[in-house]
């Protein structure tokens, strides 16, 4: 229950703060724009099934890929772009609180496939 509280708060309302912090007189539109990035979630319709209590998003959808994370850091770094930056800063973001539900999940659960995330990291 706290997990699923923590995540959607991180989801829609943490990312307000985001967008306050990186511009005090736009905020609301990019707060907008970061649940904009939701969107990015799309990938788990090409997954079957589409919805899996036990599974961890990182590693496992499209969008959520170890080969796309790194450039959803890296565009929020170097993007000189101020919408681009922001889109990926969202994406970016999007990943961390995914990844903070797989760790939650994975410290739960140790059959769950959350645990294919850390084989190899030990
Ligand atoms: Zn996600």
């Amino acid at each position: 229950m706290l997990q699923t509280v923590v995540h959607y708060f991180l989801h829609f309302i943490f990312i307000g703060a985001i967008a306050y912090w990186y511009d005090k007189t736009n905020w609301k539109k990019l707060w907008l724009i970061l649940l904009a990035t939701m969107l990015v979630d799309l990938d788990h319709l090409l997954a079957i099934p589409i919805f899996h209590p036990g599974r961890c998003s990182i590693g496992f959808h499209y969008l959520h890929s170890e080969y796309v994370i790194p450039f959803y850091f890296l565009g929020a770094i170097f993007i000189k772009h101020k919408i681009f930056r922001f889109i990926m800063i969202g994406l970016a973001f999007h990943m961390i609180t995914d990844f903070i539900d797989c760790v939650w999940m994975y410290s739960k659960c140790e059959e769950c496939s959350a645990k294919k995330v850390f084989e190899g990291l030990g």
